[in-house]
């Protein structure tokens, strides 16, 4: 079966990298940029779950992710004046849970990890900007803006939030293409975002994830050993089903009034100072929602592609590799049965894949943008909910209660063994299931 991948970023590379573990050998990747890794973006932050695909796809990822010590220690949310609200061990005490801890990096760093642990990663294209999809009963045609053409049997577009591939699906080559600007039926904004990343600067405390939340406005950052990625939401006059592109200029003014906002409790450190220091930010609108259709013909859609969440939680990478895996575990599955590569046994795969994962995308981006919009009032339920309880017990409540299913629920695959399987307070909704891993061992000796 060929298949052909849009996109190199998170969701593009851990879907070849599950594919090369079932032993689907036969894809490429197409990638518009010059390079795979390019110093771009902000923080990204990957929950237990899916340091656990990371254990299974092995390669050494998961040794070489912990080689850069990443993991988060203490969580403290202030006031618009700098002041203690709550101050807490979310993410240790979600490694006590779950057994693996969640990881932080910056965006290229994530990349370059999943990129030069890929196996075979000739396979990834560069400078290949799909312009067009040719289909018909029996193949897809890509054509790519440098007049190359790739043929495959399935065609996943991993290529984010305003995907070419979601675009031109269903369309060929002479039709129009849509405004990408216009977001996809399911998909709004409410809050615009600047995000960037800065060296940590004295003042603000190592390995630290701080919310700063007021009416309509929230700050974020998360701040690893020595850089700190950090996001500033606002909230838009109404919520639109279009979204913009910024240049720097737009940067300045959208930062220009918050420049004296104290970003640490006892520190004199302001987002004035992270924005001067900035090694790269960025505007961007928070596209939030889930496709209702995620695949037509033998096109399927994978990642931002078509669920779109936004980042406060750090569920979108996560929810991009929980897809990758489903995706997989279902290809894996019809390889050993039959593998045939007709529209018929196709299509099912992907309504499959569709419905398995729409329910837990949509949980996962409404709790996402329902904490952004009521943050605010959040600090109100927070201040009350401290009269009974310790401050530190707040962050146990939303890892034990609130957030516990995030990582529970999280999907594994099927065709590979934990190799240093954890576990914690909370048992994995799917087990390390040694019966599924001797039937695929079997198979493929
Ligand atoms: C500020 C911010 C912070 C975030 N923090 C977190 C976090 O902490 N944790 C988390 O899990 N998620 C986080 N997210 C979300 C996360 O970054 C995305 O969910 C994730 O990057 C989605 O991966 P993707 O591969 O689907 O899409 P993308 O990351 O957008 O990658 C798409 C790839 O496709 C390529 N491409 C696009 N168009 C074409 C084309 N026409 N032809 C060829 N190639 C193309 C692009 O160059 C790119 O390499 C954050 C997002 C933002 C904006």
């Amino acid at each position: 079966m060929r298949i052909i991948i849009i996109g190199a970023g998170p969701a593009g590379l851990i879907f070849a990298h599950c594919l090369t573990r079932a032993g689907i050998d036969d894809f490429i990747i197409l990638e518009r940029r010059r390079e795979v890794v390019e110093e771009l973006g902000s923080g990204i932050l990957l929950w237990p779950h899916t340091i656990r695909i990371f254990d299974q796809l092995g390669n050494g990822l998961l040794d070489a992710a912990r080689k850069m010590e990443p993991s988060l220690l203490e969580t403290v949310r202030l006031d618009a004046k700098g002041k203690l609200i709550t101050r807490g061990s979310f993410w240790h005490r979600l490694k006590e849970n779950h057994g693996h801890p969640a990881m932080v990096f910056q965006r290229y760093q994530l990349i370059q990890l999943l990129y030069e642990k890929l196996p075979g990663r000739e396979k990834v294209l560069c400078n290949k900007r799909i312009k067009a999809i040719n289909e018909s009963s029996s193949e897809v045609e890509v054509v790519c803006s440098d007049g190359c053409s790739y043929k495959c049997d399935i065609l996943v577009g991993a290529d984010g939030v305003h995907s070419m591939v979601r675009q031109l699906l269903g369309t060929c080559e002479r039709s129009p293409i849509p405004d990408p600007l216009n977001l996809p039926e399911g998909v709004r904004t409410t809050f615009r975002a600047v995000c960037g990343i800065s060296p940590l600067i004295p003042g603000l405390p190592p390995r630290t994830q701080i919310d700063i939340m007021q009416k309509d406005t929230i700050w974020q950052l998360l701040q690893s050993g020595d850089w700190v990625g950090w996001c500033f939401y606002r909230r838009l006059p109404q919520t639109t089903t279009k979204t913009s592109r910024f240049n720097d200029e737009d940067a300045d003014e959208f930062v220009s009034q918050f420049q004296h906002q104290i970003m640490a409790e006892g520190s004199s450190v302001t987002f004035g100072d992270l924005w001067r220091s900035r090694k790269r930010a960025q505007v961007v609108d928070i596209e939030e929602g889930v496709l209702k259709e995620w695949h037509k013909g033998r096109v399927v859609l994978l990642g931002d592609a078509t669920h779109k969440m936004s980042p406060n939680l750090g569920l979108g990478g996560n929810a991009a590799v929980e897809s990758a895996v489903t995706l997989s575990n279902l290809l894996f599955s019809h390889v050993q049965n039959n593998g045939q590569s007709d529209m018929a046994s196709i299509e099912p795969i992907f309504s499959e894949y569709q419905k398995r994962r729409m329910k837990r995308t949509q949980d996962c981006t409404h709790i996402s943008g329902n904490i952004l919009s009521f943050a605010w009032l959040a600090v109100y339920a927070i201040r009350f909910l401290c009269i009974f309880i310790p401050v530190e017990a707040v962050d146990r409540l939303l890892a034990d209660w609130v957030l516990n299913w995030v990582s529970r629920d999280g999907e594994i695959l099927k065709f590979a063994q934990e190799c240093q399987h954890q576990s914690g307070r909370i048992a994995w909704r799917y087990p390390n299931t040694d019966e599924t891993q001797r039937v695929f061992l079997t198979k493929t000796r």
